[in-house]
């Protein structure tokens, strides 16, 4: 049934390749480590995770996984279907000593038939953007999550202004993420993703946009979405 995956396999091998640099804070994933502490504290702020059952959806190397857990989460799982990353996190959490960490590689869909209304709060950050059927996610996400839980998502925008922040910008000029990191195609506009978690059943209770100012190098939650955005929303309980 491997076909069956919502997933792109060169989507994985990417982000494999990269794997052994997931943890160096001037790498590639500079910008995961940068707006780690930012989306931490705002998922913190509305949800207190401490001693909660939490979920993170195409977690890579761990960067948001091995926080929240450190924040006091109960438990954090962290599935991604690139098996590099899996590897490092898992690596990495013990090296930190975090113990209430683990992470499986299994698709967020089979993860739902596996284990219905199991979380407290799941996140699915930077990752939607790089799959097949998104609003699938959306869906396995929304069942995955307890009645009266949150879900987390974070994604690009798809305009003009993205194409050149996120693209022009982030790949060939300031040169913050390897080149074919994103496609534009797939980049959801905040519409698009309102409607698939709506469908899902989930309700829209807060939206944030994240601001990068290329002089400072440091980014912000903003009101503007125009960008790279976040929703927080929750199952009716
Ligand atoms: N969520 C993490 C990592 C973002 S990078 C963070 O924000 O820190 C995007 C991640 O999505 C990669 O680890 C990649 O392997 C994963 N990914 C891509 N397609 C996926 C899929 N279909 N299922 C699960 N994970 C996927």
């Amino acid at each position: 049934m491997r076909a069956m995956i919502n997933a792109d396999p060169q989507e994985l091998a990417k982000f494999s390749e990269l794997a052994h640099r997931w943890w160096d804070p001037e790498s590639e994933f500079r910008p995961l480590h940068q707006i780690n502490p930012l989306r931490l504290q705002w998922i913190d702020s509305l949800v207190p995770l401490a001693n909660k059952q939490l979920l993170d959806v195409g977690c890579g190397g761990g960067i948001l996984s091995e926080a929240m857990a450190q924040r006091g989460a109960a438990q954090v799982l962290g599935i991604d279907l690139a098996v590099k990353p899996l590897k490092v996190a898992q690596l990495h959490a013990l090296e930190s000593g975090v113990h209430n960490v683990d992470y499986r590689e299994i698709a967020v869909e089979a993860l739902a038939a596996e284990r219905p209304a199991s979380f407290d709060v799941v996140t699915c950050m930077e990752m939607l953007e790089h799959v097949p059927a998104p609003e699938s996610v959306v869906r396995a996400c929304t069942t995955l999550v307890k009645p009266g839980g949150w879900v987390f998502f974070s994604t690009l925008n798809r305009n003009a202004k993205a194409f050149l922040l996120a693209i022009v910008g982030a790949e060939y000029v300031l040169k913050l993420l390897p080149r074919g990191t994103h496609e534009y195609e797939k980049f959801i506009r905040p519409s698009e993703l309102a409607r698939w978690c709506r469908d899902a059943g989930l309700e829209l209770q807060r939206t944030r946009g994240l601001e990068y100012n290329p002089f400072t190098r440091h980014y912000a939650l903003s009101n503007d979405t125009s960008v790279n955005y976040l929703f927080a929303l929750r199952k009716p309980g």
